[in-house]
Order: C-alpha cells, then structure tokens, then sequence
C-alpha cells in the first residue's frame, strides 16, 4: 500500500518518454544469447514501447512499464513479488526497485528482454547491475558484470567497493581477484573514498587485507633474502671454479710453479679477487698462527674446495688432501656446519645448469 500512495495519479497513467530502440541500437551494443537480430529488435521494443504491460516497475523516481510473464520467468524473485504485491493500478500490479539510479533499473530490465546491454551504460552502473541481478537471481547478467569487473572495470577508485560487493553478492573469484589489486596499490588504493568507507563500515575486512598485506610483504622480503643468499652461494661457486682453474692452469700472473703463465685474459670472473687472496695467504707472517681476516678467508675457501673436491690424488690445490684427513676429525657442529654449505653451493651451481 505504500507504493500506492507515493504514486500520483498523473505518474501512473502517462509513463515517461521511452528512449528510441534504433538509438539504443546504433550504440555500441551487445547481445547474449539472442543471435537473431529481428527478434532482438522485437523483445527490445517491448520493452521500451511497454506494449500490453501488465506491470509497472516503481524506481526512486521513475515508472517503467513492463510485462509479469517476461519478469516472472526471468526470476523467481520478481515473480514472488508480483504474486504478492496488493498495489495495483488500474490492471497493472506495482512492484518496486530502489536504492539505485533510475537508469540502472532501465538498464537491468533491457537486459532481462532482450540480453542486451550499452557498453556506455554497462560501464557506468555495473556495480548497480551485479547487485540488481544478484538480488533477482538473473545469473546471466550477473556472470557477465563479474566478466567485465574482472578484466576492465576494476579501478584505483571502485576497488573497495566492488570487493564488498563481490563478498556480498557471492563472487568469490571477483572478490579475490579485488583483494590481490588492493594489496598490489594499497597506497593508492588507502587514499580513496572507497577504502575510507570500507574501513568505517566493515573494520574485520580492513583487518583482514593489512593482515595479507603484512604476510605478503614478509614473503616479498623472504624471497629477496633468499635470492641474495642464492647470490652468495653461486659466488663462492665461481670462486672455486676460479680456485681450480689458478691452481691446474694459471691465471696471469699467478700459477703452479711448473706451468708457464702466458699472461693472457682469463675467464674466470672471479680471478681477480682470488688471486689478491692468494698472493696475500702466500706472504703473510701470520699465516701460522692462523693468519689475519683475508688468510683465515682463504683458509676457509681451501677447506671449503676440499670438501667440493672430487679430484682426490690429481688434485693441484694446496692443502686439498690434507683437509680431506682433517675433516674426517671434525667436530659434530662444524661438520654440519660444512655440509650444509657444501649442499649449498651445489645447489646454486645445479639452478644454473637447470
Ligand atoms: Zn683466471
Ligand atoms: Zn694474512
Ligand atoms: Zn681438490
């Protein structure tokens, strides 16, 4: 009965002007479903001409006359409340949209006659119309405004909106597809209306976005961690290649002592830091006693190849075979220590051949 009232007279019997279909028609328009474009053209007209309606349609400030049996069979929703509805004007019984745009509802009906839509209009009120066919359980529309959030219309702007709506309309794909945008241009995405309003109304979704955002940003750095330790090991994997190389051919100015160096360019990008060690390790006083910070470098690099070595007896590295006998003294912890760096650096140098 309260539709009733807030109905005029005047309102009710001379409907508002019907947009022209070939206008409609001659946008950039598509069609689902309906290949024939005559029976497109027909179902369009209609509903803008509203021939035999039977009901009309109430919106915030508009009438749009339409037919029980084309609403009825398009969603059980609307057939229900046709069925229930006690306001009536003259034959025609009243049912009412509101809480979106007049034109939305214009829009959303079109599409129940003909599976039409303006891609204008589809981009202006797609977030009315995901709600208006999820509510009235009209699932082609509704897949097809899913469809078009999910690859265009998702922006900086409407992301906090289209995710609540997408959790309220049960779209779980959209919803997911909203909160990954939000965590790739939260500071963006922070500064907007939309998000000020989702933190205001729905503070357990806001929880739960800073909480994936806090997880995300600490796999980012894990994985950064983990790169530069990847760095690290293929290094030290050049450094023993570069080890074996100055040790069985030479490199520059340094080489076993029964070789002739030919002073050529070498490529062994490591050479060049190793051979500083080497000549430092080969001079100092107090490699004896256990040497400064570069011997005790180099004393870990000579260790370290011993337990790469797979040469045993025809190695030419200084000290290979000697810590081959002293690592099987090793205490517990250094070996594990050892082994671990041991399947490190393989590793590293696998990933590269992979
Ligand atoms: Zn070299
Ligand atoms: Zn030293
Ligand atoms: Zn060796």
């Amino acid at each position: 009965m309260a539709e009733k009232r807030r109905i005029s007279e005047s309102e009710a019997s001379s409907p508002p002007p019907v947009p022209s279909i070939s206008g409609f028609m001659n946008r950039k328009s598509y069609c689902r479903g309906l290949a024939n474009p005559i029976s497109v053209n027909l179902w369009l007209r209609l509903f803008e001409e509203g021939y035999s309606a039977d009901v009309l349609v109430v919106t915030n400030g508009d009438i749009i006359p339409a037919h029980a049996c084309v609403l009825g069979m398009a969603s059980p929703v609307m057939k229900n409340m046709i069925r229930q509805s006690k306001c009536r004007r003259g034959r025609r019984r009243i049912i009412s949209i509101r809480g979106v745009p007049d034109q939305a509802v214009r829009v959303f009906l079109r599409f129940i006659y003909s599976s039409c839509y303006d891609q204008e209009e589809m981009n202006q009120y797609v977030l009315h119309l995901l709600v208006l066919s999820h509510v009235f359980v009209i699932n082609s529309l509704k897949k097809l405004c899913v469809q078009q959030l999910e690859k265009r219309l998702i922006t900086i702007e409407n992301v906090a909106d289209v995710l609540q709506l997408a959790r309220l309309c049960d779209a779980p794909r959209l919803a997911f597809i909203c909160h990954r945008f939000i965590i790739q241009s939260f500071k963006l995405v922070s500064a907007t209306q939309g998000w000020k309003v989702l933190k205001k109304s729905n503070p357990k979704m806001e929880k739960e976005i800073i909480e994936s955002l806090i997880e995300t940003d600490s796999r980012r750095k894990e994985k950064q961690r983990k790169l530069k330790e990847r760095k690290i090991y293929l290094q030290l994997h050049e450094v023993m290649r570069a080890l074996v190389h100055i040790c069985r051919d030479g490199c520059q100015t340094i080489g076993p002592r029964d070789k002739v160096l030919k002073g050529s360019t070498c490529n062994f990008p490591a050479c060049k830091g190793l051979e500083s060690y080497i000549r430092h390790f080969a001079g100092c006083k107090h490699r004896a006693h256990g040497g400064c910070t570069q011997c005790k470098r180099m004393w870990q690099l000579l260790e370290l190849h011993s337990r790469l070595c797979s040469q045993k007896h025809e190695c030419k590295v200084p000290l290979c075979r000697q810590f081959q006998e002293k690592n099987l003294q090793q205490n517990k912890k250094d070996e594990m220590k050892w082994k671990l760096l041991v399947i490190k650096v393989t590793e590293a140098k696998s990933s590269l051949s992979a």
